[in-house]
């Protein structure tokens, strides 16, 4: 996969809440173009394997959970500079520290269910989007 795309996820708060739409329609009008895309809900094993990093922190259990609750919208993204543009696009973390105009300023409810996920660099964006996809669905 080229290394100007990334991965993200609308996470089952945000589609719950009826976000999907929203989300994306800023993902597209900060410049991204979506080259693969899918409904889903995660099992458990893919969520302890998605996040195995997180496997030692305190809220690791209940971020397994939050993330099996519901489906999610799994998607890559390709842009100039595009893991970089898109952490900046999704904002900080933690809803209450992320910038006004941010996705999880606008969708986000608390740390733990911020709306969206995004890969943190072009090594894990390529990770997590054949961890989510077969070539075939990629465009
Ligand atoms: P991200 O790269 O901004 O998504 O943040 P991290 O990689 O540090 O954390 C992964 C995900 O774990 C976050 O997006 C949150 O959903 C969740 N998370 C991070 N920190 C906390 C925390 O302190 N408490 C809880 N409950 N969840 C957290």
């Amino acid at each position: 996969m080229k290394t100007n795309r990334t991965f993200t996820m609308l996470k089952p708060d945000a589609v719950e809440d009826g976000h999907i739409g929203a989300i994306l329609a800023k993902i597209n009008e900060a410049g991204f173009k979506i080259v693969a895309m899918k409904m889903t809900q995660m099992s458990r094993r893919d969520a302890q394997l998605f996040y195995a990093i997180h496997a030692d922190r305190p809220f690791f259990s209940s971020l397994v959970e939050f993330m099996v609750s519901g489906p999610i919208v799994a998607a890559i993204l390709e842009k100039e500079n595009a893991v970089e543009d898109f952490r900046a696009l999704i904002g900080a973390t933690n809803p209450a520290d992320a910038a006004e105009g941010t996705i999880r300023k606008l969708f986000a409810k608390s740390i733990q269910c911020n709306a969206v996920h995004g890969s943190d660099s072009d090594e894990n964006a390529l990770i997590e989007s054949e961890f989510h996809f077969a070539t075939r669905e990629i465009f």
